[in-house]
């Protein structure tokens, strides 16, 4: 038993909510709508965090608590990197509550935790944890959780240090070779898990055809039931969570948990597995072409060259060019979930055949890791072209101020990757955001203005530095670049994002 066992195995992800921005009262009517929907439906588990749904969830969730009286846990999620202090983990959760108009949530998060060493940061004295345990003390919360975006080596460590009661981890089938051992892991020590993206971040969903092994004789041949009822098999997992933007939505996440699965669980895992080893070009992540001399992570290349088996989905707001949209696919696993950005474009491969003789799939490791490094080198995936990139627009230009649209990961990682390129800057950072709630705080002990200030702090240059918005960003900031605001996206048009 976890402390997830008592809900109703669908969670509701909040950050698909049909909502545009603020100002979008019928999409936030909707959404809270589709709340209201999922409590009277039974779902207990609410995942949030402050930015969901251009930043609304919170809202949404405060106006949804209000019109049905159903019992709800809901998350509230303090960021390393955003938070440091047990003070700053405390004024987050306070903002949290006030945004939902709640006294207390069920579950503090230490939200997107990437490898052992910020776990050990989190974990500081006087640090987030510490933070976390003092609310727990004073029942402004329940129980102290975390979502994991590490590697499994460093998530199975963070399990057997039994800080957290309860995970959320990324696991689907297509991970499912690497995450076994975490989640066997878990449920050794009790700790429950919900999972997030169980259709492998869409890719299932959009290759039902492609995935149908994983029907058995009672999916009636739906793919993505399949695959819900697979994450759902193994014993450790206790919540899926379905991110959902409309009624319908709601209805089919529903209808795989509102019955028993057909199969036996564990007959299921054990079908799907042998399946997904018999997979043609795929590889299974089972990593015995690890420990290559060149220290070449080529389980993590295989697995995310995965995607160009597939055809590539819009993501981050950009909807083509194909290519784009493969290397979004491929790029992505490889910096969030393996940290893997090569230093240089340069193949460092001696060609030496450890990893093919190894490999269970017999692919072609070694034209692949060149392929690799090839298009990595294409869409300015290196250390090297971030360091470029910040020369170009930034260094010994005479600046006095320079303005970083919005705060938040994008604009931590700018100011500490500026810092150990070229040292200390010559001039002063400004942090900005169109977020009201985010004007006259302090984020990574910098003051965060809104827009209107711009002309009266005079930045030389505001650069844009996220991903998904940029252009919206672009488009509302234009009259400050009539008023003599130089203006830049840090992404040029086929680079892959400095963070995903
Ligand atoms: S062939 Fe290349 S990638 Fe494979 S183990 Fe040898 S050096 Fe590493
Ligand atoms: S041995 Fe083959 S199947 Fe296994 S992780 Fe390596 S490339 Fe993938």
């Amino acid at each position: 038993m976890s402390i997830f066992s008592k809900h109703f195995p669908l969670g509701l992800g909040t950050s698909r909510f049909p909502i545009s921005g603020p100002n979008d009262t019928k999409g936030i009517e909707k959404s809270v709508q589709l709340v209201c929907k999922a409590l009277e439906s039974g779902v207990t588990y609410i995942d949030v965090g402050y930015n969901y749904s251009a930043g609304m969830a919170p809202f949404v969730l405060k106006e949804a608590f209000q019109q049905t009286d159903r019992p709800f846990s809901v998350t509230a999620k303090v960021m390393y990197g955003q938070d440091r202090t047990a003070d700053d983990a405390r004024r987050r959760v306070e903002l949290y509550l006030k945004t939902m108009g709640l006294k207390k949530v069920q579950y503090f998060t230490c939200w997107t935790i990437w490898n052992y060493c910020i776990f050990e940061k989190i974990m500081k004295k006087g640090g987030i944890y510490e933070g976390a345990l003092r609310m727990k003390e004073e029942g402004i919360i329940d129980h102290i959780c975390c979502s994991l975006h590490a590697v499994p080596g460093d998530i199975q460590k963070i399990i057997e240090s039994k800080a957290f009661e309860g995970i959320t981890i990324s696991y689907s089938m297509l991970s499912a070779a690497n995450m076994l051992p975490v989640l066997d892991a878990a449920y050794e020590n009790d700790i429950g898990i919900s999972v997030m993206n169980p259709l492998g971040g869409g890719v299932i969903a959009q290759n039902k055809e492609y995935f149908s092994f994983a029907c058995g004789d009672k999916d009636e041949g739906n793919t993505v039931h399949a695959a819900l009822r697979f994450v759902k098999a193994h014993p450790a997992v206790d919540l899926v969570l379905g991110g959902v933007k409309n009624e319908e939505e709601l209805k089919d996440s529903l209808s795989v948990f509102t019955r028993p699965d057909p199969e036996p669980p564990a007959e299921r895992l054990e079908r799907v597995m042998k399946s997904v080893a018999g997979l043609e070009d795929f590889c299974t992540g089972c990593k015995y072409c690890e420990g290559c001399p060149q220290g070449i992570p080529t389980p993590a290349i295989m697995q995310a060259r995965n995607a160009l088996l597939f055809a590539p989905a819009a993501s981050y707001n950009r909807m083509e060019p194909e290519e784009l949209l493969y290397h979004i696919q491929m790029f992505r696993p490889l910096l969030h979930d393996e940290g893997w950005l090569p230093e240089t474009a340069e193949n460092p491969c001696i060609k030496c055949g450890k990893c093919e003789k190894q490999c269970t799939q017999k692919l072609g490791i070694i034209e692949a890791v060149a392929d690799t490094y090839r298009r990595a080198g294409q869409v300015y995936f290196t250390k090297e072209a971030h360091k470029e990139r910040l020369r170009e627009l930034l260094y010994q230009k005479g600046y006095k101020k320079v303005g970083l649209y919005p705060n938040g990961g994008f604009s931590n990682l700018i100011i500490r990757l500026y810092q150990e390129f070229f040292g200390e800057p010559e001039f002063e950072w400004l942090q900005f955001n169109s977020d009201p709630k985010m004007w006259g705080q302090m984020a990574d002990e910098r003051l965060v203005h809104g827009p209107d200030e711009i002309i009266g702090l005079k930045p030389d240059i505001v650069l844009i530095c996220t991903y998904k918005y940029d252009q919206d960003i672009f488009d509302s900031l234009r009259q400050y670049e009539e008023q003599g605001v130089r203006l830049e996206k840090l992404h040029r048009a086929e680079e892959m994002p400095w963070v995903f």
